[in-house]
């Protein structure tokens, strides 16, 4: 974390100063505004979050609700998602409130005959995944952060509470073409239609989403007719496993996914409540919390649950759904023109609670957007990057609503009857083998963007075998040369909407000015094609919108900053200081980073992250053509 830059300031530096025009927060909501967020969760909170930190654009989000979301809904998150708060500045916050969710069990009918025994134990994720473990926190806190993180950025951005969308509609003119009605849920002007004129609005509003109907937008997939009943209880149980995230399949085929929650007590109970009558609209309303703990009990029979408060509940019955696109371009349009009105999350793919994606995938899509319409409307990049949004996310949702139909089936299948094993069903080790196979998907790990705009080829994969093009670029422990610091090089990227450029460099060492490395950072510095210069504005900071770092072979104590070559140490802000945090060598208590990630040492390697952690490219440390070229197509030069 680095502060002070721009002088002192007592106090928390992670309350930024606020932008020119915001000293005194964003002030009433104005007719006409550059970004409208529709919705408080999760998608739109992120989307929110990052849209933040582009100040000198005016972003908006309204939610229909009072306040904030205060207890229930979704409550797993992936390592991915993790890594994402990490950006935000907001990980080890999260990972000291949450649960851990280390190991799973799995439970099926006893073989002596009654009642319920552990057929299994993994770990839950995959030694190497990730730095970051999975873990378990309320839907509520997960936005608490990411809200607080808002109000703190220097565009003091804060939910217009108590406004409700009702209609948009994308006019063919000006600067301001999507006009979207809005109605007051509460006060005194409750009742009231508001109408703000925006450059672009991003739907987060959930699976009933106002703007998808708006835009005449269908959702395509299998009708809800499945339910699950949702229980957030202190309760006490003598079930052994109680504190460990545990899937029970009774002999009757009932089941049981058992959420150990955040604090030590909660636990969540995601409670099979059978099939229910797609034709019998009221049928979801009928269930009560009893019948829940009731259905609960038998299931972990001979063990006993005693619940003594019900925190939340609710029933859960949802089907696999997609929507046909993701924006407001149709299928004759596209490529014609560029979308000004976007759906994420819930709005654009619903699917079962089971396999823990809904909060998760639903970030993912505003992370995915957030970098793109902020590039876009500070003219640093062509309005067509906005089309990579539905091109990248939708079919991630399909994969999504894929693994969940199978997860969800293995959760909800018969136990397996010995004396007809042909019959169907399946078997505890059956479900989990699926469960295990399926643990890059739920980590949030399965993702890996197409080529496209924004995402190279995979030409010179060679040299960089550990990031992959297009999967999320996967970090690993360094050591930071200037304060010999032990650090992950994943985590000097933080969600501010800059590209990265980690320079790994050649076997020849920092001060040798033959090098690969030497001769890249000279293109960087001072070629007429150097993206850095073509693309940063005059007077901006030299990392403005390129951060380079550069990774070295030899060990910290081996060379030292006086060996670095100046474009490694940029002088920045308004007293010209020196940034001594770019450059980092291999941690001798780690494994070494060039051997965990594949990297080429005779060559070296550049590997280009996007804004939002996903691999943009490999490339060699002298492909400096190819380089300018890849940008060529991304951004909009700065500088005449
Ligand atoms: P949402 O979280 O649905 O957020 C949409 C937001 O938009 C809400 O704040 C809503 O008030 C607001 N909004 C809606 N319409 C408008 C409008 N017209 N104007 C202004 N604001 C509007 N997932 C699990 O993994 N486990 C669970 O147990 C679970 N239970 C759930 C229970 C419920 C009742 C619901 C609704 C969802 C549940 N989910 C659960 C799903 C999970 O919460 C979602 O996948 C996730 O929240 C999706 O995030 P989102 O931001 O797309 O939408």
């Amino acid at each position: 974390m680095q502060f002070y830059s721009d002088g002192y300031r007592p106090g928390d530096p992670d309350v930024r100063p606020p932008a020119p025009g915001r000293e005194n927060g964003q002030g009433p909501l104005p007719e006409e505004v550059d970004v409208l967020v529709v919705g408080t969760g999760p998608a739109g909170v992120v989307l929110a979050a990052q849209l933040a930190e582009f100040s000198g654009i005016t972003t908006r989000v309204v939610e229909r609700r009072e306040g904030p979301l205060a207890k229930g809904q979704a409550d797993g998150v992936a390592c991915r998602t993790v890594e994402m708060f990490e950006a935000f500045g907001l990980a080890d916050k999260l990972v000291r409130e949450a649960y851990w969710v280390n190991e799973t069990t799995f439970w099926g009918p006893a073989a002596a005959g009654t009642g319920i025994e552990r057929t299994g134990r993994v770990q839950d994720v995959a030694d190497g995944l990730s730095e970051y473990p999975h873990v378990i926190v309320n839907q509520a806190r997960m936005q608490a952060y990411l809200l607080e993180h808002m109000r703190n950025s220097p565009a003091r951005l804060e939910p217009d509470y108590g406004l409700e969308a009702t209609g948009v509609v994308v006019g063919d003119e000006g600067e301001y073409p999507v006009t979207v009605t809005l109605r007051r849920t509460e006060g005194p002007d409750a009742g009231e239609e508001v109408t703000v004129r925006a450059k672009y609005v991003v739907g987060c509003d959930g699976a009933r989403s106002a703007v998808r109907k708006s835009l005449g937008i269908q959702l395509h997939g299998d009708a809800r007719n499945h339910a699950w009943g949702v229980m957030d209880v202190l309760a006490v149980t003598d079930f052994p496993d109680i504190r460990l995230k545990s899937a029970i399949q009774s002999a009757t085929g009932g089941s049981i996914l058992i959420i150990p929650r955040e604090g030590g007590y909660l636990v969540r109970f995601y409670v099979d409540l059978g099939d229910v009558d797609p034709a019998d609209r009221g049928a979801r309303d009928r269930f009560t919390p009893e019948a829940i703990i009731d259905a609960a009990r038998k299931i972990l029979d001979p063990y006993t649950l005693e619940v003594q408060d019900i925190v939340w509940w609710s029933v859960y019955e949802v089907g696999q759904r997609l929507a046909d696109r993701f924006d407001d371009v149709l299928p004759a349009e596209r490529g014609s023109r560029s979308p000004r009105v976007f759906i994420a999350g819930d709005a654009c793919h619903t699917h079962s609670a089971k396999a823990g994606q809904g909060m998760n995938v639903s970030m993912q899509d505003g992370f995915n957007l957030g970098w793109k319409l902020g590039a876009v409307l500070e003219g640093r990049s062509p309005a067509s990057l906005l089309d990579t949004y539905t091109a990248e996310r939708q079919v991630i949702a399909q994969q999504l609503i894929d693994f969940d139909l199978l997860w969800s089936s293995a959760m909800a299948a018969k136990p397996k009857d010995p004396a007809n094993p042909d019959a169907g069903g399946m078997d505890a080790a059956e479900r989990q083998a699926v469960f295990t196979q399926g643990g890059r998907f739920t980590a949030g790990f399965a993702t890996e963007y197409a080529e496209n705009m924004i995402t190279g080829s995979a030409a010179h994969q060679h040299l960089a075998k550990g990031f992959p093009v297009g999967e999320r670029f996967h970090s690993a422990p360094v050591v930071r040369l200037a304060d010999a610091k032990p650090v992950e090089l994943g985590h000097q990227a933080q969600a501010d909407g800059r590209w990265r450029l980690y320079a790994f460099a050649d076997a020849a060492g920092p001060s040798d000015a033959e090098s690969a490395m030497a001769a890249f950072l000279r293109f960087l510095e001072s070629d007429p094609a150097s993206p850095v210069l073509r693309y940063t504005p005059e007077g901006a900071d030299p990392d403005a919108v390129f951060d380079i770092r550069g990774v070295y072979q030899q060990g910290h104590r081996f060379f030292s900053v006086a060996d670095l070559p100046a474009f490694l140490l940029p002088r920045k802000g308004p007293f010209g200081l020196t940034d001594y945090e770019k450059v980092f060598a291999p941690d001798p208590k780690a494994p070494d980073i060039f051997d965990e990630r594949g990297i080429d040492r005779a060559a070296g390697a550049l590997v280009v992250v996007r804004p939002d952690q996903y691999v943009a490219h490999v490339l060699g440390l002298n492909s400096h053509a190819e380089l300018a070229e890849f940008f060529e197509g991304i951004m909009l030069p700065a500088r005449p």
